[in-house]
């Protein structure tokens, strides 16, 4: 497939995202509801607008996708609420029936990889999408843990290969920004060699996986409470690194919000300028590149990590759908690709 003429970036959300879990949800730190919020946020900034670029997944991804990837023993383990309590640090959920557990949890989940599809088709196609679900990256071929029952970016990458949409010779990039390591996704690449991993995350942290750890090959820890200049000069140091180790075709930036400094489990203490401006850095450094990029919520789990996911969402239509970014000529003319 060649790469688009131009940036002309998607969004991809439906009120089919939200956790809502009769009432439970106010247990858990995650804002069930970040998705639809965030989408309405930036819908009272930026009017019909948004709604032209939105695309709304309906189906969730089916068993037998999900079999491109996980074993069958693992999504068989999905069905027992003991275990899908221990994914999702909520003990709660260990007493309640399965059927209630996958209808309100798991089928949204499963509606979030589908998304993370679509984003990346329709990066594919116009250069730039972002899927506000997805970016599920601890979870592994066989196990699910912190929050992330499905392995999206694997799950796409495996669809998209099967449909031919990408060529099995087609290198692909994970960005991962999320302030917790990566590591489903990072052990899904052990087999993997088209893929290219740089993570940044706070090494002080939940997975603190070192074994998943060798797999990255741009690795970045920081520690917590790193601050908006250490981060920002962190990332202006790694994006010329990451351009520099393609061309690829496709990214997955995993735009997580936890990163914020008033994220009660990222332990860092980014402003929300800062994490404008990370956006900015990403997105101008891949696109001038040519690469297409799927951007992916990711964690975030203060009650106001909507605004920062709604403040992302605005800079992308109001900066890409223009066509301006910093590479672009001006409304109307478009961002120039070349092919990844
Ligand atoms: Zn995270």
């Amino acid at each position: 497939m060649a790469a688009p003429a131009s940036v002309d970036p998607r969004i991809v959300c439906t009120p089919g995202y939200d956790l809502t879990f009769l009432g439970l949800e106010r247990l858990h730190p995650f804002d069930g509801r970040k998705a639809s919020r965030a989408w309405r946020a930036a819908r009272r900034r930026l009017g019909a607008a948004l709604d032209q670029r939105t695309l709304r997944p309906t189906l969730p991804l089916t068993r037998e996708q999900l079999l491109a990837v996980h074993t069958p023993a693992y999504l068989d383990q999905l069905r027992s609420p003991a275990y899908v309590a221990q994914v999702l640090e909520l003990p709660i959920v260990a007493r309640l029936p399965s059927f209630i557990i996958d209808w309100r949890l798991l089928r949204p989940m499963r509606l979030g990889a589908q998304g993370t599809r679509l984003a990346a088709e329709a990066a594919l196609r116009g250069g730039l999408a972002y899927n506000l679900a997805g970016g599920y990256h601890h979870a592994g071929r066989d196990q699910g843990q912190g929050f992330c029952c499905y392995a999206d970016v694997h799950l796409t990458l495996a669809a998209l290969r099967q449909t031919g949409a990408l060529a099995a010779d087609d290198r692909v990039l994970i960005l991962d920004l999320d302030a917790h390591q990566g590591n489903g996704h990072e052990r899904l690449a052990q087999a993997d060699p088209q893929v290219f991993i740089a993570d940044v995350y706070n090494q002080d942290i939940f997975p603190g996986d070192w074994a998943a750890r060798r797999r990255i090959d741009l690795d970045r820890p920081v520690r917590s409470g790193t601050g908006d200049d250490a981060y920002l000069r962190l990332l202006r140091r790694l994006l010329p690194e990451v351009t520099a180790a393609g061309p690829f075709r496709l990214a997955f930036y995993i735009a997580g919000t936890d990163v914020a400094a008033e994220d009660p489990l990222g332990g860092m203490a980014l402003s929300g300028d800062a994490l404008r401006t990370r956006d900015r850095l990403v997105l101008t450094a891949l696109l001038a590149a040519g690469t297409a990029v799927t951007m992916l919520a990711g964690g975030g789990y203060g009650p106001h990590s909507y605004l920062h996911l709604a403040d992302s969402l605005s800079y992308v239509v109001e900066t890409w759908g223009r066509g301006r970014g910093e590479l672009g000529p001006g409304p109307g003319q478009g961002v120039s690709m070349r092919s990844g």
